[in-house]
């Protein structure tokens, strides 16, 4: 059975969070969850939870609504916490994040249920 890793996750009044997203809230980069997954471990039982988040890629003040948009892959994984993405909680943009391995799964996984969906 797998099991969620509960570190850099955290549970709110509308669900699941993680901690990341949280910084871009906290910068005002309006981030904004479009999709999510649990992405297996590849060494253990466990598993990460693995959100597409769609924000600006500067403070709302600072940024063109439509020029400055990005899309990163954000994961509760410690790599992606303590290394990718650990710029982000100070002056790092989203879109210079780099992503993890879990990332690159997410995107097969979704890749393969856009495509089942096709045949429906
Ligand atoms: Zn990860």
């Amino acid at each position: 059975m797998t099991e969620l890793y509960s570190d850099h996750i955290e549970w709110t009044d509308t669900g699941l969070q993680i901690d990341r997203i949280q910084d871009l809230e906290s910068r005002d980069m309006r981030p904004e969850v479009k999709d999510c997954k649990i992405v297996p471990s590849s060494s253990d039982n466990g598993a990460y939870l693995v959100a597409k988040v769609e924000c600006l890629d500067k403070p709302f003040e600072e940024a063109d609504i439509t020029a400055d948009k990005t899309e990163l892959i954000v994961c509760s994984c410690p790599s992606f916490y303590f290394q990718k993405s650990a710029g982000l909680e100070a002056d790092t943009a989203p879109s210079s994040v780099s992503t993890c391995k879990h990332a690159t799964v997410y995107r097969e996984q979704k890749a393969r249920s856009d495509d089942a969906q096709d045949t429906l």
